[in-house]
C-alpha cells in the first residue's frame, strides 16, 4: 500500500471495506511533525480492519501487530518488544462552528472528525501504537541497568564500584583522627 492511507468513505461497500496491510519505519516517521519526532521507533505494524459507514458516521474496527523498539530505561540500550491491541473509531463530520466544543467535551479518545468524502488511518493507527507503549521500556525484566557511579552496563561487564565502596565522608573522619 502506498504511504498514505486515506480511504474514500464515499465508495464504501455495503459490507464494509475490509484492509489488511502492514507498514514499516518510514511510515511510522511521517506521522509525526519533524521537530517532534517519537521517542520510539516502529519496526513493522500488520493490520487488519473493517471500515463501515451508516449514515454520516464511519467506523473504523480492527487490530493491530506491531514490533516497535525504544531506548531500556535502565541500560539505555535498544529494546525491541511486541505490542498490539484491538480498536474502534468512531468518526463523524467535523463541522466547523461546533468543533471547538466538541473536542473539549470529548470524554472518548476514539471519536474522531474527519473532513470532506475521506477519512486517514495513519493518525488513528499511530495513535494506538503510541498508547501501546509501556511507560517504563526494559530490554528483559532481569536488566540490571548501569552502575551510577561509573555508567558501565552491568548486563554485559562487571565494574569494580561495589567492592570499593567507601564512604567519603568516613574517610574524611579518619584521617582527622590519625592527625590527633
Ligand atoms: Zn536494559
Ligand atoms: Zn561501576
Amino acid at each position: 500500500m502506498a504511504d498514505s492511507l486515506k480511504i474514500n468513505v464515499t465508495i464504501l461497500p455495503d459490507s464494509g471495506l475490509h484492509l489488511v496491510f502492514s507498514e514499516g519505519p518510514q511510515w511510522f516517521e511521517n506521522c509525526f511533525p519533524p521537530d517532534a519526532p517519537p521517542d520510539i521507533s516502529l519496526r513493522r505494524v500488520d493490520v487488519d480492519c473493517v471500515i463501515t459507514r451508516s449514515q454520516d458516521t464511519v467506523l473504523v474496527k480492527g487490530r493491530f501487530d506491531a514490533e516497535i523498539s525504544a531506548p531500556c530505561s535502565r541500560c539505555l540500550e535498544t529494546a525491541s518488544l511486541l505490542v498490539g491491541a484491538d480498536f474502534l473509531y468512531t468518526l463523524i463530520p467535523a463541522r466547523p462552528e461546533t468543533r471547538e466544543d466538541l473536542e473539549l467535551s470529548a470524554e472518548d479518545l476514539e471519536t474522531g472528525y474527519y473532513t470532506g468524502d475521506f477519512i486517514d488511518l495513519a493518525p488513528m493507527l499511530c495513535e494506538q501504537i503510541i498508547l501501546q507503549v509501556p511507560m517504563r521500556v526494559l530490554c528483559a525484566e532481569t536488566c540490571k541497568g548501569l552502575c551510577p557511579r561509573c555508567g558501565e552496563n552491568l548486563n554485559t561487564t562487571s565494574c569494580r564500584c561495589r567492592e570499593e565502596e567507601t564512604d567519603p565522608r568516613l574517610a574524611v573522619l579518619k584521617q582527622f583522627k590519625v592527625k590527633k
